[in-house]
């Protein structure tokens, strides 16, 4: 199978008859073997009837549909465990993606090679409250990341490898970062292609502002896993070494200056306390770095390396 593509939704049930009968048109005209996968993210609306119904119609149709809402993340990674074709692109529901750039995003992967094909919103069709913030979000990210090719990393039409999407795991809200995560995990062939975009024809947004808070502490946590997930005592432990021995030239030089040079009063120069503190911060950072390597070690995956090839096995 040439193509999966997999869309997540939520309360989506006025576009998916023309999203799906778009992608249709789209492969058939290229001749794509094609699966679409949409997976119904506990909506409350008609989506799952008319996902039901256009798969009874079109047998190239698959629907999964969540019990709850769990969000966006969670409606890719299980549409990612299940996409067969050789190249999985992944798109919104809401017609804000175009199902025309599917051939091109193809082309990228199988032929020029890349991993991971990110769509940028070259011109969006956004309110300036999501524009605005929406920079500042990619700029945090590609200085974070060191992906500096990618204008925009939360497009939600991306092509990748199939290789990419059954190694990675999205969860939480981490779908906002697929890229960062597919670097991390070693697919490294990462671009992105000028893609149109539209309006939001029916229904609106599921994302607030909080998107924006949301997004900037899972940046944080998706680096400090990628970087120092399998070794946490590398960061505790430096900083928490630096803090101590900071921590205890300044009570060596407290106590010099009392016993040589006679300056009376320890306690009540207020670097004495800044001694004290950095030494109580040290240690703890220390023991933060020693547990972190106890729970890393106790992990389900801490030998959970991808193979990307083998030979005579
Ligand atoms: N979506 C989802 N689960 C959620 C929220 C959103 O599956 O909990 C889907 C939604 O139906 C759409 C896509 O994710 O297909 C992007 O959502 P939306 O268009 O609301 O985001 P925006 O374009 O405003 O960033
Ligand atoms: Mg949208």
């Amino acid at each position: 199978m040439n193509i999966s593509v997999v869309i997540p939704l939520l309360n989506e049930e006025e576009s998916l008859p023309e999203l799906f009968s778009w992608i249709e048109k789209v492969m058939t005209e290229h001749q794509f073997s094609y699966e679409v996968i949409a997976v119904d993210d506990g909506s409350k609306d008609d989506s799952w009837k008319v996902i039901q119904a256009q798969s009874k119609q079109n047998p190239n149709i698959k629907g999964i549909q969540f019990q709850r809402n769990y969000g966006k993340s969670a409606a890719l990674q299980v549409g990612f465990e299940a996409a067969q074709g050789d190249v999985v692109i992944t798109m919104d529901a809401d017609l804000q993606d175009s199902p025309d750039e599917i051939p091109e995003l193809y082309k990228m992967i199988t032929v020029d090679g890349y991993h991971l094909v990110s769509g940028w919103k070259k011109k969006r069709y956004d309110p300036i409250t999501k524009t605005v913030p929406t920079k500042l979000f990619n700029a945090a990210t590609r200085y974070v990341s060191g992906i500096n090719n990618l204008h925009d990393f939360n497009c939600g039409l991306k092509a990748y490898q199939k290789k990419v999407v059954k190694s990675i795991e999205v969860y939480g809200e981490m779908h906002r970062y697929i890229p960062v995560i597919a670097k991390w995990a070693g697919f490294d062939k990462i671009t992105e292609k000028p893609v149109q975009h539209q309006e939001r024809k029916y229904g609106k947004t599921k994302f607030g502002l909080e998107r924006f808070v949301n997004g900037f502490l899972d940046l944080m946590s998706i680096t400090f896993v990628g970087r120092y997930g399998k070794r946490p005592m590398h960061i505790f432990g430096t900083l928490g070494v630096l803090s101590f021995f900071f921590g205890i030239l300044i009570l060596i030089y407290l106590t010099i200056t009392k016993t040589i040079f006679g300056v009376v009063g320890m306690t009540n120069r207020p670097i004495f306390y800044l001694g004290i503190l950095t030494i109580i911060v040290g240690a703890q950072l220390f023991v933060a770095g020693f547990l972190g390597e106890l729970i890393a070690r106790n992990g389900a995956d801490r030998n959970h390396y991808h193979i990307s090839d083998k030979t005579n096995f």
